[in-house]
């Protein structure tokens, strides 16, 4: 074909095509007041890698999270727009929300979780890292409006399924920043000896008690190994000295003052 038939078809198709090629235009001058974020949570993870495996996992794998927050260095990279949904959570859920990877912002940190088969020797956070994820924390927070109780741990949103990111994870210290939910210490203390062997034996108190606060638990209103499971993920949250799984007067002290906090609050 000559120079100028191909110049022809070029037209032609551009005609074609109409508003891509000429350029669809759209007035932005006008604005909505009533918009807010598609963000809800943050949810929190550890690799269980170390820094090069988990650049590559999050980078090629099919697995990813918005940031990761590396050690030795520590460096925050950004491996997904937060405008774009990075496949983190899997099966999840917060509240009546499910699969959270649509609502959310993932971020990954290096470190290696369990030391040993029995789960009784974690990987420890450097100071280091954990301030690089307080100013990251911090500013997704502002931006995005989430609320203190959606800041949570992937064992939070799947506690059949996740550990991550573990007992010896600072939540008490990033929530005294502003940075996540935590009870009131001395009410929990006073609650204490009010809680009674009736409640520690019912199964479907403690199970409503649970959803209440926002965990994934079915209702079977019997002690069942899903009840065992997201009570642990309960405690590696807020109290990790103790993370038998095991519903003591404790556990359901800060269940209970918790679960006042929602009552008073909008989710
Ligand atoms: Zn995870």
């Amino acid at each position: 074909m000559q120079r100028r038939a191909w110049l022809l078809v070029l037209v032609a198709a551009s005609l074609w095509l109409g508003g891509c090629a000429t350029g669809l235009r759209v007035d932005t001058s006008q604005r909505a007041a009533a918009q807010d974020s598609r963000v809800r949570f943050i949810v929190l993870h550890y690799t269980s890698e170390n820094r090069a495996d988990s650049l590559r996992l999050l980078t090629q794998g099919r697995v990813s999270a918005h940031y990761l927050i590396t050690d030795e260095p520590v460096k925050i990279y950004a491996l997904v727009d937060e405008n774009r949904r990075a496949w983190h959570a899997g099966l999840s859920q917060w509240f009546e929300y499910p699969n959270l990877n649509g609502m959310s912002i993932g971020i990954e940190i290096v470190n290696a979780g369990p030391l040993d088969t029995a789960q009784t020797r974690w990987a420890p956070y450097p100071d280091s890292q954990i301030r690089a994820l307080a100013a990251l924390l911090r500013d997704i927070q502002s931006r995005h409006q989430v609320k203190a109780w959606n800041i949570v741990a992937h064992s939070d949103i799947a506690p059949l399924r996740k550990t991550d990111p573990g007992p010896v994870f600072p939540w008490r210290e990033l929530a005294r920043q502003g940075l996540g939910r935590w009870y009131d210490e001395q009410a929990v203390a006073r609650r204490i000896p009010q809680v009674t062997a009736d409640m520690l034996a019912d199964a479907q108190y403690i199970q409503r008690l649970l959803a209440h606060i926002g965990y994934p638990i079915r209702q079977s209103g019997v002690w069942d190994s899903q009840t065992q499971q997201v009570i642990r993920a309960f405690q590696m949250h807020y109290r990790p000295k103790d993370i038998s799984g095991h519903a003591d007067a404790q556990t359901v002290a800060i269940g209970q003052d918790l679960a006042g906090q929602m009552s008073t609050q909008q989710q």
